[in-house]
């Protein structure tokens, strides 16, 4: 099972988007270019929103059903580890393991030391095809590297047993990823990394590490960009360099978590993927509801009124929200609208703060990040929440093809953005 040189992770939290997503992965088929649509939901957010695994593969399959969709698709069970991977075991075909949390616990010594000593021409100074400076690793950053990622590696081989012992080999795709953890990996980590994922013979396809910079949820990035495109570019070397050199799969490609909106980063990608005519996988499932929220207000009457009352109490309960998603989100609780101002609003208002446009002056991202974390409301309301989105599902599932398609397919892999 091979993913595509190009694949989106895509997905929604109430599951009713499926159809209209894959509308805009369809039409970039129909303009020449394939993309694997990944449906992938977390157990973070499985937990949140009261869903299970089965609820997404059903969706997938009804979407690609009913848009008659005769390419492949996956089902991604989104950061697991051992302790729930069991509950994802069915309905998955792509597993992201992760094992960021066991980064820098100590490896066994003498697994360290055989590592070391394998690894041992890791070591030195080497030009990599397609960037300026020569990758250069002492010895001892090798065992430095080695120190701090090793356990972590052997984890997602043990993940990674598990559930080839369940399903079969090569049954499912695997991701490793090490997107939420405190430091970025460097490219020369990322080498390190690689040699360990092939030592553990895990046929990893995608790999996320933590790139530098903040990666915020539903927002720009937020960092250097000319660094970003640095570290990509050597990471993209690193992989050719690694699939060389490793048994390792020869599509294995980066993947870019919390991918959606990025738009600063999408020109400096596009640009080293064609350069290094590399793949990508990139997250983006998170801000399908904002785009049903936008659909809401822009219908008007009661549905404005439901989104205004999901903002009024979304902030109300800032910190439950925020708490665990605290390390992806930057909101300055003193630049957030009041209730009152924003009952006030009429439909245009609220869609404008809440789309990212960022040439449009009205576009608030403090408040496009509170309403981002603040799904689990909607969850609660329910049954008339759901009941909104079926009586507004044509504007709704426009919104959600043109955001996919418009701001994130097109400046990702095609051409400059087509917004409009
Ligand atoms: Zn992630």
């Amino acid at each position: 099972m091979k993913l595509a040189k190009y694949s989106m992770g895509i997905g929604d939290r109430f599951g009713r988007q499926g159809p209209a997503q894959l509308r805009a992965v369809m039409k970039a088929a129909a303009e020449g270019l394939p993309i694997d649509p990944v449906w992938n939901k977390s157990h973070r957010e499985h937990t949140i929103i009261g869903t299970v695994p089965a609820d997404v593969q059903r969706e997938a399959q009804q979407a690609v059903a009913a848009c008659r969709w005769e390419g492949a698709f996956y089902v991604d069970a989104d950061h697991i580890g051992l302790a729930n991977v069991d509950l994802f075991i069915e309905s998955s075909n792509f597993f992201t393991l992760d094992v960021a949390e066991v980064i820098g616990q100590e490896p066994d010594e003498g697994d360290l030391r055989a590592f070391v000593h394998k690894h041992a021409d890791l070591a030195g100074a080497r030009p990599l095809p397609g960037v300026d400076q020569p990758m250069d690793i002492t010895a001892d950053q090798v065992g430095t590297a080695a120190r701090k990622y090793l356990r972590a590696v052997q984890e997602a081989g043990r993940i990674y047993r598990h559930i080839e012992a369940a399903k079969g080999t090569g049954t499912f795709v695997v991701e490793v990823s090490m997107d939420e953890c405190q430091d970025p990996q460097t490219p020369s980590e990322l080498l390190v990394i690689l040699a360990a994922i092939s030592d553990e013979g895990i046929p990893a396809q995608t790999i996320a590490p933590k790139f530098t910079g903040r990666f915020n949820k539903g927002v720009d990035y937020v960092g250097q960009v000319c660094q970003f495109a640095r570290q990509f570019e050597q990471d993209l070397a690193v992989i050719a360099f690694a699939t060389e050199r490793f048994p390792l799969p020869g599509e294995l490609k980066l993947s870019v978590h919390s991918g959606s909106d990025k738009f600063s980063l999408y020109g400096p990608i596009r640009e080293a993927l064609g350069r290094f005519d590399a793949g990508l996988h990139l997250k983006t499932a998170g801000t399908t509801w904002l785009e049903e929220l936008i659909g809401l207000a822009t219908a008007g009457g009661e549905a404005l009124d439901l989104a205004k009352d999901i903002y009024g109490q979304a902030l109300q309960r800032f910190d439950e929200l925020a708490e665990p998603y605290a390390s992806v989100i930057d909101i300055d609780p003193s630049a957030l609208p009041s209730p009152q101002a924003v009952g006030q609003w009429d439909s245009q208002t609220f869609a404008d703060t809440l789309r990212h446009d960022p040439s449009c002056p009205q576009y608030n991202a403090h408040f496009r990040q509170l309403l981002h974390i603040a799904y689990k409301i909607a969850a609660e309301i329910g049954s008339r929440y759901l009941a909104a989105l079926a009586a507004h599902e044509q504007i709704i599932a426009r919104n959600v093809s043109e955001n996919l398609y418009a701001r994130h397919i097109r400046p990702l892999f095609m051409a400059g953005p087509a917004l409009g």
